[in-house]
């Protein structure tokens, strides 16, 4: 975790506003602060700092910002007054707390306390690398240094020191610098027999170690065929063998998913330092599923577990993650050429009946989800559906 701070380049109208929002979101401490302060004569109340907060919280949502003389209020972000509340009740709960030497929490004044902070409802927006940055429900501005690299926050505060205006955010990674010499975008077809291949000609082989040890697994099942572990209708119970048998069973299927799952974190990890875009095909699931052989082979490979850790691993990375529509026909397409030419499940090698291009299926496949965009590389346009950038992207689209 490291936070992020660069100088805003403000014309006056933005300055202005900026100082409107600090002035709102120092109304609402005071106001706030003052409210709790009498709560604590009057005996009739009880309940924490926390709850009383919470309390005048709902009135000044419901009843005080509607009346004519606080209509002003309602000109800025209400993601101001709700940050405004929840910096007093952590300033009144570190007074409260006998270890820290905090003090009574006192107005702000106009004169020394200039900042706000807006954060996003909707969780972490992607703050992109450059010279602007889009704050949340305030809109985009000028940096006058850029931000080195794309990275993801939620909350963002504004403040106003010696006459220049800053933005800072937090960041919670430590890897990000890692991610300067590489602005790769990649493609990167799942399957069966190599499970990634990459657009650049790299691939990743599920490891040995869990083909063995499944190996070994279908020996002692096979072996222990007629064990019967128990069956209350019947009225069978266990033998001890059979618990000794299901035992041993329970701890060679959790060594394959631990194998399984740090073969998949590595993996993840290793895609999410190399490349700044990685695009990727959806899962059919309920497709591959009515296919028995296939739904089976591709659950135990963790193809649904790989697609979330690289979600996941955008936040503390800051690539971006496309999930490419699954009607794009990406194994069917000539990477070369753009023609569509039916590909049986078997057929490992793409030969293109256009242009005559030979190539590996899955890299063909993999080829084709690096040059996908939004409006669809699909020759077919009623195949083509929009996309669906894996969340990121309904987040970063703010007012
Ligand atoms: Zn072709």
């Amino acid at each position: 975790m490291y936070a992020i701070k660069r100088e805003l380049k403000l014309n006056n109208k933005q300055k202005s506003f900026f100082a409107g929002c600090a002035g709102f979101s120092r109304f609402v401490y005071n106001h706030g602060l003052s409210l709790l302060k009498a709560t604590w004569d009057i005996p009739e109340i009880s309940g924490s700092d926390s709850k009383r907060l919470d309390g005048i919280k709902k009135v000044f949502t419901n009843i005080t910002k509607k009346q004519e003389e606080y209509g002003w209020t309602n000109k800025y972000s209400s993601r101001i007054y709700q940050n405004a509340f929840r910096d007093l009740k952590k300033a009144f709960s570190r007074w409260r707390n006998p270890q820290s030497k905090a003090n009574l929490p006192r107005f702000k004044k106009k004169k020394h306390h200039c900042s706000f902070t807006v954060d996003s409802s909707n969780g972490k927006v992607l703050v992109k690398e450059g010279k602007q940055i889009k704050i949340p429900t305030l809109g985009t501005f000028k940096l006058k240094e850029a931000i080195p690299d794309n990275c993801v926050s939620q909350t963002f505060t504004i403040s106003r020191e010696a006459g220049k205006w800053y933005v800072s955010f937090a960041v919670s990674a430590c890897k990000i610098p890692e991610m300067k010499h590489s602005q790769k975008r990649v493609g990167i077809d799942l399957g069966v027999k190599t499970f990634a291949t990459l657009s650049d000609g790299n691939t990743f082989e599920t490891p040995s170690s869990i083909k063995k040890a499944k190996t070994k697994l279908g020996k002692i099942q096979w072996r222990n065929r007629n064990k019967v572990h128990s069956n209350r209708r019947s009225g069978i119970s266990a033998s001890k063998n059979a618990i000794k048998y299901y035992q041993k069973l329970r701890k060679k299927h959790k060594r394959i998913s631990n194998i399984r799952e740090d073969f998949l974190q590595k993996t993840t990890t290793l895609l999410a330092k190399t490349y700044q875009h990685i695009l990727i095909e959806d899962l059919n699931v309920k497709g591959m599923m009515a296919n028995h052989k296939l739904s089976d082979a591709l659950s135990s490979l963790g193809l649904y577990r790989f697609r979330e850790l690289l979600s996941y691993k955008q936040e503390c990375f800051g690539f971006l993650l496309t999930i490419v529509d699954r009607w794009f026909p990406s194994s069917k397409t000539c990477s070369v050429c753009g023609n569509i030419q039916d590909m049986p499940l078997q057929q490992r090698v793409y030969r293109c009946q256009n242009c005559g291009q030979v190539m590996d299926r899955d890299f063909n496949a993999s080829k084709n989800l690096e040059s996908w965009n939004a409006d669809g590389l699909s020759v077919n346009p009623e195949r083509s559906r929009r996309v669906n950038a894996c969340g990121l992207e309904g987040a970063v689209s703010l007012g």
